[in-house]
């Protein structure tokens, strides 16, 4: 989970009457928030992925929900306001279900800095505070088939592609002519690309390459020879912002 800036307004809910789509949902029960403006709102604001879990949206298996963070059951007022609305996957939405997050309140992406609240440890996400478990426990966050596998083939990405990078390292001091050099510096680049905020997972892509002995090696080496750029540079600090780290 990373967190996610909600620093724009759909001109659905400017242009709409949300007081009438509010009391149509109160009499009739209506999915006023079905409209492709609101779904699309909602994919720009995460990237295309689920609020939460950091999975991509849009695929079969995810399947993309417009999440009520205040349940609409409970809080129907709620139900067609901008500020209420997190894109989802089907396994967060499913978890969280009717859960009350006023009170016991769970992380919002888009108000509470997630990396104050979470860690991750062998791709398990756990809490640092009492709202970092409850944020763990409701949304179920290391349930084995759909957030921890998916978490560990994410890191396993990661993981290989700086076992190529340092490959392709030596590969570079081996020969230090300017094919290799530029074979080389897109390896780099495309690893870090892998953790910014618009790649899925990239909390967990994030951690483990800042996690990574390899990549400080790597990096280490490149800054010495003097071919590490400041594009890496940007690169390296935007990912270091996202990682969850243990408190130490
Ligand atoms: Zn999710």
């Amino acid at each position: 989970m990373i967190k996610l800036e909600r620093n724009f307004t759909p001109e659905f809910f400017t242009r709409e009457d949300l007081d009438s789509l509010t009391n149509q949902f109160k009499k009739e029960g209506t999915t006023v928030w079905h409209h492709h403006e609101v779904k699309s709102a909602c994919l720009k604001l995460s990237d295309g992925k689920c609020a939460f879990c950091e999975v991509k949206l849009e695929e079969a298996s995810t399947y993309n929900e417009v999440e009520h963070f205040k349940d609409k059951k409970t809080f129907p007022d709620d139900v067609i306001q901008w500020e209420n609305l997190l894109p989802s996957c089907r396994h967060c939405n499913g978890s969280k279900q009717r859960h009350n997050v006023v009170l016991e309140p769970i992380i919002n992406p888009c108000n509470d800095l997630p990396s104050e609240h979470l860690y991750m440890r062998g791709y398990r996400i756990k809490g640092k505070t009492t709202l970092g478990e409850m944020t763990v426990n409701v949304l179920n966050f290391n349930h084995k088939d759909h957030k921890f596998i998916p978490r560990c083939k994410a890191g396993d990405v990661i993981e290989r592609s700086i076992d190529n990078a340092i490959e392709k390292l030596e590969w570079f001091m081996d020969r230090q002519d300017v094919r290799r050099k530029n074979i080389f510096l897109n390896y780099v680049e495309a690893l870090l690309g892998e953790c910014q905020k618009d790649s899925p997972f990239s909390a967990v892509s994030a951690t483990t390459l800042h996690n990574s002995d390899d990549y400080k090696l790597l990096k280490g080496v490149m800054e010495v020879q003097g071919i590490w750029t400041d594009y890496m540079q940007t690169l390296h600090d935007d990912s270091l912002g996202l990682i969850l780290a243990e408190v130490r």
